[in-house]
């Protein structure tokens, strides 16, 4: 992704793709001291803007790490790097991090908070089985207690045990690992939040110790109109053995349907099509 043209927002300016780097003894290399957001243009609009620009300074609290630019910048730079390169239906990426400076140690309170925007066309985030249904291999790590870990931030740290559980996974065959909790509750996969369907109704996990997801809202959101009961509750693994239909929701994902998390198998049922097709509709309308 290092090596090509187009335009990058680097610190209040547009620059050469190719140019758009920092220097190795950046803290947030170090250290893990950046936050970021991953969202999609459809149609020249990205969907849900504000709330991804809204987390990214939430996310940027969270770590103690004031991000030097208002929503209203924020916006402006998304906007400026989609024109800048032409795109209209696209994946943004928006980072901030401790950047390089006086300091070398844990501490980086002289070293200035930096920010970044770039954006590219990206397809399906499962590949072209996307609507077959994805299988997930369930991760050996456990996602972290909310004491232990700023579960609420979109943060580098929290992808180190991602990286790992989707190599894992991949390696297996699959196309993306299923966390369990701390306390053994399903949780997330390593970039999307998940829901089941048992007899009708929809159930996904609490979000205590998970992303509480933009898309996994809005799902929740146009399920409910549509007059389908959601739990929002503790999930057990012993429980996928029980549910019918199972899904992802994430910018990335958007929602990808699952066939088989281990050893539990799930059919790409009428809820989840429906549900698939109506946000495919919200994202363009
Ligand atoms: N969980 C994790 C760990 C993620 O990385 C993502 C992607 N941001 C999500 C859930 C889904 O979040 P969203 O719907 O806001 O993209």
């Amino acid at each position: 992704y290092d090596d090509r043209d187009g335009k990058i927002w680097l610190d209040g300016k547009l620059v050469e793709w190719r140019d758009a780097n920092v220097h190795i003894l950046s803290h947030a290399l170090h250290y893990a001291s950046s936050v970021f957001e991953g969202e999609r243009a459809y149609n020249g609009k990205i969907f849900k803007s504000v709330e991804h620009s809204e987390r990214l300074q939430a996310s940027g609290k969270l770590l103690d790490m004031e991000i030097p630019y208002t929503v209203e910048e924020i916006e402006a730079a998304k906007q400026a790097v989609l024109d800048a390169n032409g795109l209209t239906d696209a994946y943004i990426r928006v980072v901030a991090w401790r950047g390089a400076g006086e300091d070398m140690g844990v501490a980086s309170s002289r070293n200035p908070v930096r920010m970044a925007v770039a954006a590219w066309t990206w397809g399906a985030y499962y590949g072209d089985a996307k609507m077959q249904g994805a299988k997930l291999d369930i991760a050996k790590w456990k996602r972290p207690s909310p004491e232990t870990i700023p579960t609420q931030a979109k943060a580098a740290g929290l992808y180190m045990i991602c990286t790992m559980s989707k190599h894992a996974a991949e390696a297996k065959g699959c196309s993306d690992a299923l966390f369990l909790d701390y306390r053994g509750y399903v949780s997330e996969a390593t970039g999307a939040n998940i829901f089941f369907v048992k007899d009708g109704e929809v159930h996904t996990p609490i979000p205590d110790a998970i992303l509480n997801g933009i898309t996994r809202q809005t799902i929740i959101g146009m399920l409910r109109d549509k007059g389908i009961t959601v739990h929002e509750r503790r999930i057990q693994l012993e429980e996928l053995e029980g549910f019918e239909q199972c899904w992802l929701t994430g910018t990335a994902a958007e929602v990808t349907p699952v066939g088989q998390i281990g050893d539990y198998t799930f059919t790409v049922g009428d809820i989840t099509r429906d549900i698939a097709a109506e946000y495919e509709a919200l994202v363009r309308a």
